[in-house]
């Protein structure tokens, strides 16, 4: 039999099929049959100290024309869940079922897409497409074919005989998908797939990836994503299954999306299931507004008085933008905070520094670099300073300070000048913080010096970044 497209195969396909590889044909699911199942599954690693529990008591269906996300914190268990789903790893106790029967091996009816792609660097584009095939004993002709088809379908089309390296990340990816969707399976499992992308690159991957399931353009009848960005969950899924990891992991709750497809971020609906999956996620309400910043204040509206300071030293903010910078230009609040053994209004005065000095924006529970904070993060000690000079100006106390310096005629001021303006709207303690900040900045900026004796700003007249060039004499 000659091999068919993938498209060919979808098209109003309902005729049974043999996929490659497997030893009976495998009939197309209607909607809602059931396709994967986990009942009782508990699973422990071998440790040091004995056996270390990491999933328990789980329970989980997979029916086809769905997509489950798989949603939790790092290390709550949904890569273990993933595996033994894939029959890649074997449970410690409870049951898996493909199709009604019991999983022994590895699960012939699934695919898995990888975090870190996981392509071999020795071989072209499509010879690591092929891959998947040829661990099933598909012919060399047949393979090729199929490799064709899948290269094409995911948009790969003219990069057939690259190697891995020569790809951006973005293509890479790409390759990782068609090695996944070559072998047709009846479930396509995706593990943190777009993570490791930078965030339009995983915004285009994820838009085309949900074209190609609405269009229904292969064959593939589920889709099982594992995720720590409830954003992503609630964009692509139909159902978000909350795994928490303490004391292991175990499905803490599961949340219908039922929102229609495309699916606005912006929509009430949208912000409202997000909310209610993190409190889920993190036991308590997202913060929708920064603390120590009034929200709505425009850039061009600030001032001194409606915007304080958050405090965070430059140390601290260029530490943190420098993280995320490490982990993509994007990252879980919740997840950064983890990192650090912090809690997440710990590190709220940094984002929020970080905002205000347009060095990162929140998008849901994510902290993203904006352009101007990857530059800063990237760069070395004086241009971080000049970056850092041309921001600060956005800090209204900095600028107050700057301005009130320039027009004073001795380029001097006493710190109880700034006092004085600022006590008629905060406390004294909120003031002298304030200050602290304002003056870790400016010198830094090497917009102005303070003497601590006797507590007075000065410019600084240096070559610095933060000053204008001289007015030249003709
Ligand atoms: P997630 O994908 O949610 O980050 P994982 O399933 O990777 O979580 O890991 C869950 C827990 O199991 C973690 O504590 C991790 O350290 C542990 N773990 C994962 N793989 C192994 C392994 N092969 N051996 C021992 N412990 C493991
Ligand atoms: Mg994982």
């Amino acid at each position: 039999m000659a091999p068919r497209s993938l498209r060919s195969l979808l098209r109003g396909d309902r005729a049974p099929r043999t996929p490659y590889g497997a030893t009976a044909p495998r009939p197309r699911a209607a909607d809602g049959e059931l396709l994967l199942s986990a009942e009782a599954l508990t699973k422990s690693y071998a440790g040091a100290d004995g056996e270390l529990p990491v999933l328990s008591g789980i329970d989980l269906q997979v029916r086809a024309g769905e997509i489950v996300a798989l949603l939790g914190k790092s290390g709550s268990g949904k890569s273990t869940l993933l595996r033994c789903l894939a029959g890649l790893l074997p449970p410690s106790s409870g049951t898996l079922t493909y199709r009604g029967e019991t999983l022994t091996g590895a699960n012939p009816g699934t695919a898995m897409v990888f975090q870190t792609f996981a392509l071999l660097p020795w071989l072209t584009v499509q010879q690591n497409v092929e891959l998947g095939l040829e661990a099933r004993g598909v012919s060399a002709a047949v393979r090729a074919e199929a490799a064709v088809r899948a290269i094409d379908l995911i948009g790969l089309d003219g990069f057939e005989s690259a190697y891995p390296k020569e790809l951006s990340g973005g293509m890479r990816q790409r390759v990782g998908f068609a090695r996944a969707l070559v072998v047709e399976p009846d479930v396509l499992m995706m593990d943190e797939p777009f993570s490791a992308l930078d965030v339009l690159t995983a915004e285009n991957l994820r838009g085309e990836l949900m074209e190609l399931w609405e269009s229904g353009q292969f064959p593939t009848r589920a889709i099982v994503l594992v995720t720590h960005n409830i954003e992503e969950a609630v964009l692509m899924a139909d159902r978000i299954v909350v795994l928490g990891s303490r004391p292991y992991g175990t499905i803490r709750e599961s949340f219908e999306v039922g929102l229609d497809r495309p699916r606005d971020r912006h929509s009430a609906a949208f912000e409202e299931l997000i909310d209610r999956v993190y409190r889920t996620m993190t036991g308590r309400a997202r913060e929708t507004r920064l603390p120590g910043r009034p929200e709505g204040v425009e850039a061009d509206r600030r001032t001194a008085a409606n915007t304080p300071l958050p405090t965070a030293s430059v140390d601290g903010l260029s530490g943190l933008a420098e993280m995320v910078l490490h982990q993509g230009g994007r990252c879980d609040l919740a997840d950064l905070a983890d990192d650090l053994v912090l809690e997440i209004d710990d590190i709220l005065p940094i984002v929020d520094a970080l905002d205000l000095l347009g060095f990162a924006k929140i998008s849901g529970d994510d902290l993203v670099l904006t352009e101007r904070g990857t530059a800063f993060a990237g760069a070395d000690v004086q241009e971080s300073k000049t970056i850092f000079a041309a921001a600060v100006l956005g800090a209204p106390l900095v600028t107050l300070i700057t301005t009130s310096l320039r027009q004073s005629p001795e380029g001097t001021l006493r710190a109880g000048f700034f006092r004085d303006v600022l006590a008629h709207h905060f406390t004294s303690e909120q003031v002298t913080r304030q200050l602290e900040v304002a003056t870790d900045w400016g010198r830094y900026a090497e917009l102005y010096a303070y003497d601590a004796e006797p507590e007075e700003y000065r410019l600084d007249e240096g070559d610095a970044p933060g000053d204008a060039p001289p007015p030249r004499e003709a």
